[in-house]
């Protein structure tokens, strides 16, 4: 899909009516729904309770567009099934990413790795980074953190800003109110595969109607990694059992793959990819602050009104250095507005 010359939010409908996957009265009804979008968004005070699929099937979507189009682009943006997703992360997708502004779809790519984006010189004086040195313990004094255990050294600080995944604060700090049972993972299964020759000239695709959702050319043709995101189905699977149905699945995309030997293959099934974005689930993720005047939560699971996105794990850093601004009373804004 590409801006066209149409403002938004129709800066997308040049290239929506070329698409060649979709039928006609398809796109006509994938439009409808698009339409209510913009509205919907800011006034439906339901959407965290129901799933994406309810507002779909509200908005009496063919299948074929659903599978087609609603599909592809939010299980990998939200990592999680339509039926499961609550709608208001999947109207959000759509409203941040396309419709709100004609630029909102463009993403700006790191040309290092994150290690170098985000080392000690990067972030600026005064930091420190220790690498592997996992907290093991929260110590506590008089409703206060007083120290965090890791390799056997007390670390003090006047404020801490936990950026742990959910299931780790709740192994270090059970006496958090906060109701862990609702929170669930997601998983996400990467297939990366090496054939013998070029099968394919694309840099990358979406494989439609099949089990392997992306495909990234990483080298040459030759070497492809594949992601199917919301795994569940692949958790139980052999690896040897993935490759052959990527292979196969591929093989239906790129000819080429049939003539071609599988070099060598790797699976990473990362079972705990994600936090569930299901619905209500919302009510439930934790603000910044905590019982603890001098202990703040950070993390892409905290209240930050996006799903399991780098975005919404930045704005998570950015809430907990508010909180702890005020904490110290020297109130700052760090957060910055959404685009839409
Ligand atoms: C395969 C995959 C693909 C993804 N693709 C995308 C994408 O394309 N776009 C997108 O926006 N998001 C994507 N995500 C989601 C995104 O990576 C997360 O939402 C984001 O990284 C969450 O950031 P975070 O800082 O909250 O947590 P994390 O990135 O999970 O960081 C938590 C950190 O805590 C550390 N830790 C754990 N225990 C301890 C301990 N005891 N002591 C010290 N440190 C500890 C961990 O090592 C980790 O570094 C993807 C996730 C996965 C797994």
């Amino acid at each position: 899909m590409r801006r066209g010359c149409l403002p938004a939010p129709a800066h997308f409908a040049e290239s929506f009516l070329g698409l060649s996957f979709l039928a006609f009265h398809e796109k006509v009804a994938v439009s409808r729904a698009m339409g209510c979008i913009p509205s919907e968004w800011r006034s439906r005070t339901d959407l965290d309770r129901i799933t994406m699929l309810d507002w779909l099937q509200e908005k009496q979507q063919p299948q074929a567009a659903i599978d087609r189009f609603w599909y592809p682009i939010l299980v990998s943006a939200v990592n999680e099934e339509l039926h499961t997703m609550a709608a208001a992360h999947g109207l959000q997708v759509f409203w941040l990413g396309m419709l709100s502004q004609s630029d909102s779809y463009q993403m700006g790519l790191p040309s290092v790795p994150l290690r170098e984006l985000y080392s000690e010189q990067g972030l600026g004086p005064n930091i420190q980074i220790h690498y592997r040195s996992p907290i093991t313990g929260i110590s506590l004094l008089n409703g206060h953190i007083s120290g965090l255990e890791s390799n056997d050294r007390l670390i003090e600080a006047d404020y801490y800003v936990s950026a742990l995944p959910f299931e780790r604060v709740q192994a270090l700090l059970p006496a958090l109110p906060i109701q862990w049972k609702v929170f669930e993972h997601s998983p996400i299964t990467g297939i990366h595969i090496w054939f013998d020759r070029p099968v394919t000239n694309l840099p990358h695709a979406a494989l439609l109607d099949r089990t392997i959702q992306w495909m990234f050319n990483k080298r040459g043709g030759r070497y492809l990694q594949l992601v199917v995101s919301a795994s569940r189905g692949l958790t139980e699977m052999s690896k040897q059992g993935i490759v052959k149905l990527a292979v196969r699945e591929l093989s239906e995309f790129l000819p080429a793959v049939r003539l071609a030997s599988v070099e060598k293959a790797h699976v990473i099934k990362e079972v705990r990819a994600t936090f569930s974005a299901k619905p209500c689930l919302d009510a439930f993720r934790p603000d910044a602050d905590t019982i603890f005047p001098n202990f703040f939560l950070a993390g892409d699971w905290t209240r930050t009104g996006w799903p399991a996105t780098m975005e919404g794990a930045v704005r998570s850093g950015y809430l907990a250095a508010e909180a702890v601004t005020r904490a110290a009373w020297s109130p700052r804004n760090f957060l910055i507005p959404d685009i839409g």
